[in-house]
């Protein structure tokens, strides 16, 4: 009973039980087996010979588990008075004789739930049955047996409960605490972040809703967030308003994660009919090698400190880089937004020449922005900006109109540009208002259909299928050729080539890249090529820029090339000149 209310765990709680018990009963070993998932363990023993121990080590709660496993599994007391005589279990018998035990006795450990926990077994050295002496010691240790469980068990679930946050079910700050000490012991070999979610103005909130819709609210609040959280990451309700995500994302990933985090705070919420808009800030630390953990959370406050002193409604990072990378974004997204909005993108066209009658094929569309301030910025950086803000349609709109007026402008000025590509993202071939513009544009301009052709990228596919189909059987069908862009890159799936109504295909430009008369890249082009022709395509190659790649590819039959080699993105005026000094004096094509 004193062993019972010290701090003892319960594995010496039984060990101590076990040792007493063969101090006074000198003819007998006892052993606790416990159960677990219907697995038996010893919970504690006294000098029982180890490989007896080990032989019951892991059996089942059941018949097959020797005497133990049959007494929890049929919660009766199992008496095996000589082993000599049993005839079940002979593997188990055969171990225990060998070490001088023949008989035993086995009661279960029965809890006040009715739950059989595990089972208190008497080894005798000698045959015979257990007597009163016996009985009377093995009833008054199952008992304590059955509350050292129990009280173990309060204690397992007493140490949950204060691990977890009661009104969200999230884990804490004391879990918090544990974990960051726990990794400051063992460093995390991925890269561990700390991100610090806060509301603002959280405590005005209370005010005016009272406690108890401010934790409805607040409880909402944890199920949207829990629903962004992926893999391993662990969201953790540390105070109030305050919730904290330990990830292992990179910083670009951790970006994104913010960027889907603030939206979602300021989604209204309803509680009792009540409509209320909050708003949060995120604070982010990146844990740096041979940094102190602790360290990297308060990185993480202070970074908070600094999205609310920006403002509100922000993220920021702590390293300074990455503040200035996100800022970079940010400044880039609102220039772009007012370049859209003033009309300051501009087009250059670059031309495409069949290479079998060095006339010219067609010209693709590529944008160009010059900023006041930030001067001239490449697509490759705005145009992934653009996407992620939503701003690319108005900027894919934007381009296709001014396309399609300059197309319609070369036909009125009778100068012979055959066809136009236009560059679409991804994410205008899942908007279903696509088409109807396209044909919007093409009937205000008065530019036939099939002068027209969109390029998409093949990433623009795997996002989904069914609407990409949808989008671009629908473009085919007003006339408008589809090429797909970069091929070669990223996914190359054949089978999205075969079953998209694609009219042209463009061989991605690093292909040219130690591309010669011989080798494997040489090898893959050709098959490029001779994959398009079969499925009845054009195919272009991109980025030509020496007259040796052009016999090259025009040895194993590719129909049209652009690049450098014949001109670069140009302006229309460039290009009228580009043009008219062609039909002057026809540059041979290699
Ligand atoms: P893209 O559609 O594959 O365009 C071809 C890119 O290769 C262009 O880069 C072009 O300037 C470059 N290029 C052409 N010939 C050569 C060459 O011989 N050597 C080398 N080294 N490069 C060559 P740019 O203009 O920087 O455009 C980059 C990408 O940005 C484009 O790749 C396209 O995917 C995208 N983009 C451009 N404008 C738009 C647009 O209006 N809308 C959309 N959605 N994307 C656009
Ligand atoms: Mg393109
Ligand atoms: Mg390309």
């Amino acid at each position: 009973m004193e062993a019972l209310t010290d701090q003892f765990s319960l594995r010496e709680m039984l060990d101590f039980m076990c040792r007493r018990i063969e101090l006074i009963a000198p003819d007998c070993m006892a052993v606790v087996m416990l159960s677990t998932g219907a697995i038996l363990h010893a919970g504690g023993h006294g000098g029982i010979p180890m490989p007896v121990l080990q032989a019951f080590e892991g059996l089942e709660a059941s018949t097959a588990g020797g005497a133990c496993g049959t007494a929890i599994a049929t919660a009766e007391e199992v008496v095996i008075p000589d082993f000599g005589q049993e005839t079940r279990w002979p593997a188990l018998r055969a171990v225990a004789c060998r070490h001088g035990l023949a008989a035993e006795w086995a009661v279960p450990i029965i809890l006040r739930n009715g739950e059989v926990a595990g089972s208190f077994s008497l080894y005798f050295r000698k045959p015979g049955q257990p007597d009163r002496w016996h009985r009377r010691i093995v009833n008054a240790c199952v008992h304590l047996a059955m509350l050292a469980i129990e009280q173990q068990r309060s204690r397992e679930s007493i140490i949950r409960l204060s691990y977890t946050d009661r009104l969200t079910s999230l884990p804490n700050r004391l879990w918090l605490n544990r974990r960051l000490n726990e990794l400051v012991a063992r460093p995390p070999a991925t890269a561990l972040s700390i991100m610090v979610i806060d509301l603002d103005r959280f405590r005005k909130i209370v005010q005016a809703l009272g406690q108890g819709r401010a934790d409805q609210m607040l409880l909402e609040l944890a199920g949207r967030l829990r629903h962004g959280i992926v893999g391993r990451d662990v969201l953790v309700r540390t105070e109030g308003d305050e919730f904290v995500v330990l990830t292992t994302q990179d910083a670009t990933d951790i970006t994104h994660l913010a960027e889907r985090i603030l939206p979602t705070l300021e989604e209204p919420f309803t509680i009792d009919n009540i409509p209320i808009n909050i708003s949060g800030s995120i604070g982010i630390s990146t844990h740096q090698d041979g940094q102190a953990v602790e360290e990297t959370l308060r990185q993480a406050y202070t970074a908070l400190a600094q999205a609310k002193k920006a403002g509100r409604c922000c993220y920021r990072f702590f390293h300074p880089s990455m503040n200035r990378q996100a800022d970079d974004h940010v400044i880039l997204a609102s220039a772009l937004r007012e370049a859209i909005a003033d009309n300051r993108l501009t087009l250059v066209y670059q031309p495409q020449v069949d290479l079998r009658t060095g006339a010219l094929h067609g010209v693709e569309a590529l944008s160009r922005w010059t900023d006041p301030v930030l001067g001239m910025v490449s697509p490759g950086r705005f145009i992934p900006v653009a996407e992620e803000t939503g701003q690319i349609r108005e900027l894919g709109i934007w381009s296709l109109r001014v396309a399609c007026e300059q197309m319609a402008d070369w036909i009125a000025r009778d100068i012979m540009v055959p066809t136009i590509s236009v560059n679409l993202s991804a994410i205008q071939f899942q908007d279903p208002e696509l088409v109807s513009q396209l044909a919007t544009i093409l009937h205000q301009t008065g530019v036939p259909s099939e002068r027209l052709i969109v390029e998409l990228t093949e990433t623009a596919m795997i996002e989904n299928f069914d609407q990409t189909m949808t989008t671009a059987t629908a473009i085919r069908n007003l006339g408008i050729g589809l090429s797909m862009d970069d091929f070669g890159t990223g996914y190359s799936s054949l089978s999205n080539l075969a079953s998209l109504p694609i009219s042209e295909v463009k061989i991605d430009r690093s292909f040219m890249n130690g591309f010669g008369s011989t080798g494997n890249v040489r090898q893959v082009v050709t098959a490029i090529i001779r994959i398009g022709h079969t499925l009845g395509m054009t195919v272009i190659a991109e980025g030509v820029e020496e007259a040796e790649q052009c016999s090259q590819l025009r040895e194993i039959g590719c129909d049209v090339i652009q690049g450098y080699y014949f001109g670069r993105p140009m302006d229309t005026s460039s290009l009228d000149k580009w043009i008219s000094a062609r039909r002057a004096a026809p540059v041979a094509v290699a």
